[in-house]
Formats: C-alpha cells, structure tokens, sequence
C-alpha cells in the first residue's frame, strides 16, 4: 500500500506553475480520524433519514445555493490545487450544481414508496415498495474533477437519505475540506456530510470502517484493491473508475464538428477526463481530410498557467511519465506522430499530440493514457469501428459522428459502453437524468439519475393482506380441493398462453 502522500498546503509541487497558492489548510486527517467520522456519521444518518424528502431538500437546496453563489471560490480553489484553467474550474462547478440540483428535487419521486400490482395469485394483498437509505455511505474521490465526481455519489447519497464520509484525492483535499465546510455552515446539526483527508491508507480505512456502502471513483488498479478490502467486511460497491473511449467517424459525418469535438474531448484537461476521448476511428474515406483539420485544432491548442489558457498542466508527475511512454511505444510500433511527439512532453505541461496508423497493440490504445494524445485509426467501414472500439477491456463512455439517424443508432446499440455521445463528446455529462457507469474494466454500479439515487437506497417490499383469499394456499392445513382448484387455474394461464 502506498504511504500517505498527501501534500501539505499550498505546496502542490506537480503543476510548480503561477497557479493561485491554495489556502492554508490543515494537516492530513489520515487513517486515524476514519472510525471516529464513520461513528459520528453514524448518529447523524438517523437525524438526516428523519428529516423526510421535503427536509433534506431544503438542506440541499441551501447547499447548493451556497456552492451556486461561491462559485467563484470553489473555482479558484479547484484551480490551486489542480492547475486547470479558470474557466474549466467553474465549468466543473456549474455542472455540479446542476446535479446536487435534481437529486434534490428528484428524490421523492424516485424513492417514495409506491404500490405495485399484487398479481393474480396475491390479488388478496396490497402491495407497495419504498427505497430506505443505506445509512452511512463511504465517497473516495480522484483528483481530476475533484468536484463533479465526488459530487456525483455524495449529492445522491445525501438525497437518498445517507450520511456521508467523504476521502478526497491527497492532491486535492482542499476542495474536500472546502465542501464540507460549506456543508456545516449551511446545514447545521449532526455532520451529516464529513470530509476526512489523506491517501491511499486513509481509503483503506474508509473500506474496512463498516460502511453500509462505498463508493469509489479512481483508476481501475485502485478499484480493484477496495473491492478488496470491502469484501473483507461483505461492504457493497460502486466502481467508478478508468476509460479508453472510442470517437467513431463516419464518411458522411461533418468532418470539422467531429474534429472539434475530438479536439475538446481528447486535449480538454489535459487529457485527464475518465470519459474523455482516447481513441478515434474514422471510415477510410474520410480519414485524411478528418486527420488535416484535426492536425490544425491540435496546432493552435497551447496548454498553459493563464486563466484562459485551453488547458492546463498534468496534475501528478507521474501521469507526464505514462503518456511520454505511451507515445514512444506508438511510434516504436510504427504509428505516425502528426502532430507533435516524444517532445510534446515538458512537464508539468503536455502539448497536444497526434498519433496516426497506430498498432492496435500499443499502449496508446490498450491502456488509459489519461494526457492530450489522440490515436486516430482508419477503419474499412463502420463494422470494424466497432469492433476495434469494442476490444478495449474498458468501456466507459464512447461518441459517434454520423449524418445519419438510423446509423447513429445502430451503432450506439452496438457499442459496449455506458453512455454513448452522437454527434457530441460527453453528452451526457450535463443530463442529470442519465445514469453514468462503465462496463468492463471502467467499474460497476451507477451515479446520477434515478438509478444513481437507487444505487444508494435499499428497496423494501411490504404486503397487506385486504382480505381472506378465496384460495388460500399459503397455510399448514390446505385443503386438496383448493391446491386443485390453483392447478386448474394455473394450467389455465400458463400452459396454454
Ligand atoms: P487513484 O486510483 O490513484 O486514486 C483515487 C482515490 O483512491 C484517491 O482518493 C486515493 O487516495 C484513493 N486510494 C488510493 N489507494 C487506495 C486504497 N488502497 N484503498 C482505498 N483508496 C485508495 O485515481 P486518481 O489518479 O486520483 O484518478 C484518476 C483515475 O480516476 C483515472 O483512471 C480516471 O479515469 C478515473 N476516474 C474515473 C471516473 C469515473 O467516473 N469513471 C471519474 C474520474 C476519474
């Protein structure tokens, strides 16, 4: 298990640019404080599942209102700690917001118990389910969009009546510490909403504490090892976690907005989006004037420090080295850099790179690169795109552009992932409706939507008997004659339709 490497104050040494210094912070909470959050945030579930939906709305409703109105606060703290450019940092923030938004109007409906048809065989019983809350649920967050992403388990577990321990990525524990501040200032009470910093061991703690779930967004490898430790204590989980998506482009698509649209989804963050776009695949015929007007875009798209520069620095240092490899071992496997190439990367910046014909065994299309590199492959027709989107182990998010309806929907049938973007990149991203989750190595379990407030609920079935049934089966002396009278019946309904 890696050591706790979060670091202290305002000394992100990653980005080591003129980003805005972070506020002064305290210390790393680390593994210690876990059990003593989960224990508090144990007391204050009960308080909040009391509340009822129309109180926990209002309390949402003030959260959100405080994050809406210090919008510009959040920004700058979300751009210390991770250096990406202002505008990004309140685009983040703005569709944070909008989600915190309908999972608080939205819970009631989702969740509030409902009768459901008894059937024939239990005519006799009224029939109705709810969804509880689970109690206490465990958030583990990334770094890259310390807020949206977080958000996206926290605001519907808070709304399905959960307390929440929340462990930000140790390069952004300063957003985290930031939210819940703003939480308790806006909610007073039991802490319904806790923030604990620290590293990976902190997580850890977080997955053995006794949790009734957890929810973790981070890179596959990570996933794999609090699936781990969950299951040491039968913990459910969500898994959030990496993508290689597919950008499909066919010969009749309109080749400039596809090309921007690679251009944001590829190089937007620096690359550094689960959902971004990694791969591209384009009908033969279109594949060269496709790859000159992205060639273009990728030209005039320069990462820097300055507010309105079009993205900023790799966060970690480490992720500077990954994509350094995975463009060398795409050209060494004989992929053509079009724009851009080993020199692209100069830390703690990666300008855009472009790499064409690259084998489909390299590392720059198997593994999550997570930089502003594009493979662009061609392919002999839609079918092989497919397929070569298909092949990759992870499955999160994929995109088509097509002139076409019918062909836009046929392959958003066909294609392995969670959501599917036509005609965009990230479509979903701003559709709170929409339950976001990958296939494969990108995880399990959905956020957002109403399956993202289900996924923190548990269902409960309860029956009412309204009266004797006219057959009754469910009893130690049943007579012959009934279970008679239920074969014919039964033979009636099944057996013949
Ligand atoms: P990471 O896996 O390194 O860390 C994620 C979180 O897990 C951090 O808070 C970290 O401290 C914690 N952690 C580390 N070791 C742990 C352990 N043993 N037990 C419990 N927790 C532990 O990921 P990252 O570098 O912060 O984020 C980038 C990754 O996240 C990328 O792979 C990206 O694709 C993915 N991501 C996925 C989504 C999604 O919604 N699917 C969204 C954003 C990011």
């Amino acid at each position: 298990m890696p050591p706790e490497t979060a670091k202290p104050t305002g000394t992100r040494g990653a980005v080591g640019t003129a980003v805005p210094a972070a506020p002064d912070h305290a210390a790393p909470e680390g593994p210690g404080a876990v059990a003593a959050a989960v224990a508090g945030a144990r007391v204050a579930a009960e308080w909040w599942a009391g509340l009822g939906f129309a109180g926990r709305r209002r309390a949402l409703l003030a959260w959100k209102r405080t994050l809406a109105g210090r919008i510009e606060e959040l920004a700058a703290q979300i751009r210390a700690e991770t250096g990406k450019p202002h505008g990004d940092a309140v685009l983040e923030v703005m569709l944070a917001v909008e989600h915190l938004d309908w999972a608080a109007k939205h819970a009631r409906t989702v969740l509030r118990r409902r009768r459901v048809p008894s059937g024939l065989l239990a005519a006799n019983q009224a029939a109705s389910v709810g969804y509880e809350p689970l109690g206490v649920i465990g958030v583990i967050g990334p770094w890259n969009y310390p807020v949206y992403t977080p958000l996206g388990s926290i605001s519907y577990a808070l709304a399905a009546g959960n307390a929440v321990v929340f462990k930000p990525s140790e390069h952004t524990p300063g957003v985290g510490r930031w939210l819940a501040d703003r939480w308790a200032e806006a909610v007073p009470g039991p802490a319904v909403l806790q923030a604990v910093t620290g590293g990976g061991e902190t997580g850890a703690a977080l997955c053995r504490a006794g949790v009734d779930k957890l929810a973790f967004t981070g890179s596959t490898a990570t996933g794999r090892k609090v699936m781990a430790a969950c299951a040491e204590t039968l913990t459910p989980v969500v898994v959030e976690a990496g993508g290689k998506d597919a950008l499909i482009v066919a010969a009749d698509a309109d080749l400039d907005a596809a090309a921007r649209a690679a251009a944001f989804g590829g190089f937007g963050n620096a690359g550094q989006t689960c959902a971004g776009v990694e791969r591209v695949y384009v009908e033969r015929s279109a594949y060269e004037p496709f790859l000159t007007r992205l060639g273009e875009l990728a030209k005039e798209t320069r990462p820097g420090d300055e507010p309105d520069a079009r993205y900023g620095p790799m966060t970690t240092p480490t992720q500077a080295a990954v994509v350094a490899a995975h463009i060398a071992d795409a050209i060494a496997k004989g992929g053509r850099a079009v724009v851009g190439g080993p020199a692209s990367v100069r830390p703690p910046y990666v300008d855009p790179v472009v790499l064409a014909e690259v084998p489909e065994d390299s590392l720059a299309v198997t593994e999550e690169t997570f930089g502003p590199t594009l493979v662009v492959n061609p392919v002999r027709d839609l079918d092989e795109a497919v397929e070569r989107a298909n092949a990759s182990r992870y499955g999160l998010a994929a995109s088509v552009f097509t002139g076409s309806g019918r062909t836009a929907a046929v392959l958003a049938g066909r294609l392995r992932a969670g959501a599917v973007s036509v005609n965009a990149v990230l479509g979903f991203a701003a559709v709170p409706a929409l339950p976001f989750g990958g296939v494969g190595d990108s995880g399990f379990g959905r956020i957002h939507g109403a399956d993202g407030l289900r996924e923190f609920a548990r269902p409960k079935s309860v029956t009412r008997q309204r009266f004797a049934a006219p057959i009754d089966l469910l009893r130690l002396d049943r007579r012959p004659a009934a279970l008679e009278r239920a074969s014919r019946l039964f033979k009636l309904r099944h057996a013949r339709g």
